[in-house]
């Protein structure tokens, strides 16, 4: 179809339709946007974001590494009169699957540097370990949430065969917050905790883009939570790292999934608005008694549909359980809930309960 055929020339779009076909799209000034495949994913897809600089390509986030992708990859870089071998470098927001495989493999390929967060080193262990261990951790977490049922139905899923070459080291992991060099300037790699605990995103400040990674998405809130090994305060992490950005002059947000918006901020506090009330709707259900995370998952409703937890399937019914848990921790942290006991499964209660 003429109307949606890609183009270098075309304005990133920012429809939520159209956002996911294959690019590349410019989003500014040697930038351009690069919506590449998922297999079997309810995410439709991942941007890459490609930018030109004197002495060759950076890339940010790399992909899944399935066929598909790489040839979208491929042909994108072609189209704008690169080739991949002009990628010198991959900056990788985050360890998952669909942002970090691929860009090992190319890197490998390409002999480009690629560059990960390092508190993503666990994390990374975890998907090399194959995915008996990884059933194992997960199933253990559910179990802590009081979802026994679900880390048994959990243990059932289908997984896909391990990859064990994209699951490579990074070459270079970054510490802390750093200046990256770009052609003439530098990149901003600011941490950002929460939806991983080595999640990075990078600011370029003079053109005022934001590349959020899963960080902030534009139409869905990030899981949290939902990382093996489990961090101690996914979303205290989380809200904490949205503040982060916030303090910085607003940019527009150029996310790994959907599509480009003029605001950063306004963004960042949609999601900051819904944690909290989250939060709220977690404390109601304390109030009734002392519960696991598992309890309070199902008492609310989810996603933008509002649906019932028991009209989820298994994947997003142990999501659900696992934020629940990060929610109630967050209450926890600022003393306005108490876990009951130490065991498993986490029992939490109000604080205005000490005898129960
Ligand atoms: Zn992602």
């Amino acid at each position: 179809m003429s109307e949606t055929a890609s183009t270098s020339r075309q304005v990133s779009p920012d429809s939520g339709e159209i956002w996911s076909m294959a690019g590349p799209w410019k989003v500014a000034d040697g930038v351009y946007r690069l919506p590449l495949p998922l297999p079997n994913d309810s995410l439709r897809a991942v941007n890459v974001y490609l930018l030109e600089h004197t002495g060759g390509l950076t890339l940010i986030d790399g992909g899944w590494a399935v066929a598909a992708a790489r040839d979208t990859l491929e042909s994108g870089v072609t189209s704008l009169g690169y080739e991949l071998r002009d990628i010198r470098r991959l900056l990788v927001t985050h360890v998952h699957r669909d942002h970090y495989t691929l860009a090992r493999l190319i890197g490998r390929e390409c002999g480009a540097e690629v560059v990960l967060g390092g508190p993503e080193r666990p994390g990374l262990e975890v998907a090399r370990a194959g995915t008996e261990v990884r059933k194992d951790l997960m199933a253990a977490d559910l179990l802590q949430a009081g979802a026994a049922g679900l880390a048994d139905a959990w243990r059932a899923l289908h997984s896909a065969p391990g990859d064990e070459d994209a699951w490579g080291d990074p070459d270079r992991w970054l510490q802390g917050d750093q200046l990256i060099p770009l052609g003439l300037g530098h990149l901003h790699a600011l941490h950002t905790p929460g939806h991983t605990t080595g999640h990075y995103v990078y600011a370029d400040r003079p053109a005022g883009v934001l590349f959020a990674g899963d960080h902030v998405l534009p139409t869905i809130t990030p899981s949290v939570g939902f990382e093996s090994p489990r961090a101690r305060d996914p979303l205290g992490d989380f809200i904490r790292s949205l503040a982060k950005i916030r303090a910085l002059p607003d940019m527009r947000l150029l996310p790994a999934h959907g599509p480009v918006r003029p605001s950063a901020h306004q963004r960042i506090d949609e999601l900051l608005a819904h944690h909290e009330q989250r939060l709220a709707q977690c404390r109601d259900v304390l109030s009734a008694g002392p519960v696991s995370a598992y309890h309070v998952a199902a008492e609310l409703t989810w996603t933008r549909r509002e649906l019932p937890f028991t009209a989820m399937d298994v994947f997003n019914q142990a999501l659900a359980a696992l934020e629940t848990m990060a929610h109630l921790d967050v209450l926890v942290a600022r003393g306005q809930a108490r876990v009951r006991n130490g065991g498993t499964p986490s029992t939490y209660t109000t604080p205005a309960s000490p005898g129960r």
